[in-house]
Protein backbone atom coordinates (compact mmCIF):
# COMPACT_ATOMS: atom_id res chain seq x y z
CA UNK A 1 0.00 0.00 0.00
CA UNK A 2 1.36 3.20 -0.82
CA UNK A 3 -0.09 5.27 2.00
CA UNK A 4 -0.10 2.71 5.04
CA UNK A 5 -0.40 5.38 7.48
CA UNK A 6 -2.86 7.73 6.86
CA UNK A 7 -5.67 9.31 9.13
CA UNK A 8 -7.56 12.27 9.47
CA UNK A 9 -6.40 14.97 11.91
CA UNK A 10 -8.45 17.58 12.60
CA UNK A 11 -10.85 20.15 10.83
CA UNK A 12 -10.00 23.69 11.70
CA UNK A 13 -12.27 26.73 11.32
CA UNK A 14 -9.65 29.56 11.83
CA UNK A 15 -6.05 29.81 11.51
CA UNK A 16 -5.12 29.58 15.10
CA UNK A 17 -6.27 25.67 14.67
CA UNK A 18 -3.70 24.70 12.07
CA UNK A 19 -1.42 22.26 13.04
CA UNK A 20 1.91 23.83 14.83
CA UNK A 21 4.04 21.05 14.19
CA UNK A 22 6.53 21.52 11.72
CA UNK A 23 5.85 19.59 7.82
CA UNK A 24 5.35 19.64 4.25
CA UNK A 25 1.27 20.11 2.83
CA UNK A 26 -0.62 20.02 0.05
CA UNK A 27 -4.15 21.40 -0.32
CA UNK A 28 -6.53 19.63 -2.28
CA UNK A 29 -9.41 22.03 -3.59
CA UNK A 30 -11.99 22.23 -6.39
CA UNK A 31 -15.59 23.64 -7.20
CA UNK A 32 -17.99 21.56 -4.92
CA UNK A 33 -19.26 17.97 -6.86
CA UNK A 34 -15.83 18.44 -9.11
CA UNK A 35 -15.05 14.80 -7.03
CA UNK A 36 -12.37 15.93 -4.95
CA UNK A 37 -13.49 14.07 -2.06
CA UNK A 38 -13.89 10.44 -4.66
CA UNK A 39 -10.09 11.73 -5.95
CA UNK A 40 -8.92 12.56 -2.36
CA UNK A 41 -10.60 8.56 -1.17
CA UNK A 42 -8.93 7.14 -3.79
CA UNK A 43 -5.42 8.44 -3.98
CA UNK A 44 -4.53 8.22 -0.35
CA UNK A 45 -6.66 4.20 -1.21
CA UNK A 46 -9.31 4.97 1.62
CA UNK A 47 -13.31 4.89 1.27
CA UNK A 48 -14.86 7.57 3.27
CA UNK A 49 -11.58 9.06 4.14
CA UNK A 50 -13.24 12.59 2.90
CA UNK A 51 -16.60 13.03 3.49
CA UNK A 52 -18.87 14.72 1.11
CA UNK A 53 -20.83 16.60 2.45
CA UNK A 54 -23.28 19.03 1.27
CA UNK A 55 -24.20 20.97 4.17
CA UNK A 56 -22.60 24.65 3.99
CA UNK A 57 -21.79 25.06 7.49
CA UNK A 58 -19.50 22.00 7.66
CA UNK A 59 -17.84 22.32 4.51
CA UNK A 60 -16.38 25.49 5.67
CA UNK A 61 -13.55 23.56 7.28
CA UNK A 62 -10.38 22.77 6.52
CA UNK A 63 -9.58 19.28 7.28
CA UNK A 64 -6.19 18.03 7.75
CA UNK A 65 -4.84 14.17 6.99
CA UNK A 66 -1.71 13.01 7.97
CA UNK A 67 -0.06 11.13 5.23
CA UNK A 68 3.25 10.81 7.20
CA UNK A 69 4.31 12.03 10.63
CA UNK A 70 5.07 15.71 8.67
CA UNK A 71 3.28 15.07 5.41
CA UNK A 72 0.05 16.46 5.32
CA UNK A 73 -2.71 17.06 2.80
CA UNK A 74 -5.83 19.58 3.23
CA UNK A 75 -8.88 19.36 1.94
CA UNK A 76 -10.42 22.59 1.28
CA UNK A 77 -13.96 23.82 1.30
CA UNK A 78 -15.48 23.42 -2.67
CA UNK A 79 -15.76 26.33 -4.08
CA UNK A 80 -19.15 27.80 -5.76
CA UNK A 81 -21.88 27.92 -3.43
CA UNK A 82 -23.75 30.53 -4.11
CA UNK A 83 -26.19 29.69 -0.78
CA UNK A 84 -23.43 30.43 1.70
CA UNK A 85 -24.80 32.65 4.05
CA UNK A 86 -22.23 36.47 3.77
CA UNK A 87 -20.46 35.93 7.46
CA UNK A 88 -19.83 32.20 6.54
CA UNK A 89 -18.30 33.28 3.26
CA UNK A 90 -16.36 35.70 5.01
CA UNK A 91 -15.04 33.55 7.09
CA UNK A 92 -13.64 31.31 4.32
CA UNK A 93 -12.15 33.81 2.80
CA UNK A 94 -10.45 35.13 5.65
CA UNK A 95 -9.28 31.08 6.15
CA UNK A 96 -7.86 30.92 2.38
CA UNK A 97 -6.41 34.43 2.49
CA UNK A 98 -3.85 32.96 5.39
CA UNK A 99 -3.22 30.09 3.49
CA UNK A 100 -0.22 31.75 1.31
CA UNK A 101 1.58 32.73 4.81
CA UNK A 102 1.85 29.26 5.61
CA UNK A 103 5.38 28.20 5.35
CA UNK A 104 4.31 24.97 5.10
CA UNK A 105 2.29 24.69 2.07
CA UNK A 106 3.91 23.24 -1.08
CA UNK A 107 1.46 22.54 -3.57
CA UNK A 108 -2.37 22.47 -4.84
CA UNK A 109 -4.58 19.65 -6.29
CA UNK A 110 -7.09 20.93 -7.96
CA UNK A 111 -9.80 18.72 -9.34
CA UNK A 112 -12.19 19.75 -12.49
CA UNK A 113 -15.20 17.94 -13.52
CA UNK A 114 -13.50 17.13 -17.28
CA UNK A 115 -17.29 18.55 -18.44
CA UNK A 116 -17.14 21.62 -17.54
CA UNK A 117 -13.38 22.33 -18.05
CA UNK A 118 -11.46 25.21 -16.28
CA UNK A 119 -13.61 28.02 -15.31
CA UNK A 120 -12.91 32.00 -14.25
CA UNK A 121 -12.50 30.78 -10.65
CA UNK A 122 -10.52 28.01 -11.05
CA UNK A 123 -8.51 30.37 -12.89
CA UNK A 124 -8.19 32.55 -9.83
CA UNK A 125 -6.75 29.78 -7.46
CA UNK A 126 -4.31 28.69 -9.73
CA UNK A 127 -3.05 32.40 -10.36
CA UNK A 128 -2.87 32.75 -6.28
CA UNK A 129 -1.50 29.35 -6.08
CA UNK A 130 1.64 30.13 -8.36
CA UNK A 131 1.94 33.73 -7.11
CA UNK A 132 1.93 32.17 -3.34
CA UNK A 133 4.90 30.11 -4.99
CA UNK A 134 2.83 26.44 -4.59
CA UNK A 135 3.26 23.48 -7.38
CA UNK A 136 0.05 23.43 -8.86
CA UNK A 137 -1.09 20.17 -10.37
CA UNK A 138 -4.49 19.83 -11.95
CA UNK A 139 -6.56 16.72 -12.35
CA UNK A 140 -9.08 16.84 -14.62
CA UNK A 141 -11.80 14.31 -13.06
CA UNK A 142 -14.68 11.80 -14.23
CA UNK A 143 -13.04 10.93 -17.42
CA UNK A 144 -14.67 7.95 -17.36
CA UNK A 145 -17.53 10.48 -18.20
CA UNK A 146 -16.11 11.14 -22.31
CA UNK A 147 -15.02 8.58 -24.58
CA UNK A 148 -11.00 8.37 -25.27
CA UNK A 149 -11.74 11.04 -27.92
CA UNK A 150 -13.03 13.68 -26.32
CA UNK A 151 -10.46 13.11 -22.98
CA UNK A 152 -7.79 13.47 -25.66
CA UNK A 153 -8.56 16.67 -26.21
CA UNK A 154 -9.85 18.05 -22.82
CA UNK A 155 -6.49 17.25 -21.86
CA UNK A 156 -4.67 18.94 -25.02
CA UNK A 157 -7.02 21.83 -24.25
CA UNK A 158 -6.43 22.33 -20.80
CA UNK A 159 -2.51 21.89 -21.84
CA UNK A 160 -2.49 24.84 -24.10
CA UNK A 161 -4.45 27.32 -21.28
CA UNK A 162 -2.35 26.48 -18.29
CA UNK A 163 0.29 28.63 -17.32
CA UNK A 164 4.35 27.30 -17.34
CA UNK A 165 4.60 25.22 -15.02
CA UNK A 166 1.50 23.30 -14.07
CA UNK A 167 1.14 20.17 -14.96
CA UNK A 168 -2.38 18.32 -15.61
CA UNK A 169 -3.25 14.60 -16.41
CA UNK A 170 -6.81 12.49 -16.65
CA UNK A 171 -8.49 10.96 -13.55
CA UNK A 172 -11.23 9.05 -12.85
CA UNK A 173 -12.44 7.51 -8.82
CA UNK A 174 -14.68 5.51 -10.69
CA UNK A 175 -12.54 3.46 -13.09
CA UNK A 176 -9.32 3.89 -11.47
CA UNK A 177 -7.64 6.26 -14.35
CA UNK A 178 -4.86 7.89 -13.34
CA UNK A 179 -5.12 7.49 -9.61
CA UNK A 180 -1.11 6.52 -9.79
CA UNK A 181 0.58 9.44 -11.54
CA UNK A 182 -1.42 11.61 -9.33
CA UNK A 183 0.23 9.71 -6.19
CA UNK A 184 3.60 10.39 -7.72
CA UNK A 185 2.41 13.48 -8.24
CA UNK A 186 1.41 14.07 -4.89
CA UNK A 187 4.79 12.81 -3.07
CA UNK A 188 6.51 14.73 -5.56
CA UNK A 189 4.80 18.12 -4.18
CA UNK A 190 5.52 16.44 -0.39
CA UNK A 191 8.80 16.11 -0.61
CA UNK A 192 10.20 18.59 -2.54
P1 LIG B 1 -16.83 16.85 -4.21
O1 LIG B 1 -18.07 17.62 -3.89
O2 LIG B 1 -15.94 17.63 -5.15
O3 LIG B 1 -16.08 16.33 -3.02
O4 LIG B 1 -17.29 15.61 -5.11
P2 LIG B 1 -17.58 14.09 -4.72
O5 LIG B 1 -16.32 13.30 -4.68
O6 LIG B 1 -18.49 14.02 -3.56
O7 LIG B 1 -18.36 13.63 -6.05
C1 LIG B 1 -19.50 14.32 -6.50
C2 LIG B 1 -20.32 13.35 -7.36
O8 LIG B 1 -19.56 12.95 -8.49
C3 LIG B 1 -20.70 12.08 -6.62
O9 LIG B 1 -21.99 11.71 -7.02
C4 LIG B 1 -19.69 11.07 -7.11
O10 LIG B 1 -20.15 9.74 -7.10
C5 LIG B 1 -19.41 11.54 -8.51
N1 LIG B 1 -18.04 11.20 -8.92
C6 LIG B 1 -16.91 11.46 -8.23
N2 LIG B 1 -15.82 10.99 -8.90
C7 LIG B 1 -16.29 10.42 -10.03
C8 LIG B 1 -15.66 9.75 -11.14
O11 LIG B 1 -14.44 9.57 -11.23
N3 LIG B 1 -16.47 9.33 -12.15
C9 LIG B 1 -17.83 9.51 -12.12
N4 LIG B 1 -18.54 9.08 -13.15
N5 LIG B 1 -18.44 10.13 -11.09
C10 LIG B 1 -17.70 10.57 -10.05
Amino acid sequence: MQFPNVRFLLSVANQQQFPQDPGREVAFAGRSNAGKSSAINSILQRNGLARTSKTPGRTRLLNFFEIEAGQRIVDLPGYGYATAPPPERKQWTELINSLPRREFFKGLFLIIDIRRGIKVEDGQLIEWALASGWQVHLLLAKCDKLNQRDRSVALKEAQEVLPEGVTVQLFSAHNGIGIEPAQKRLLEMLRS
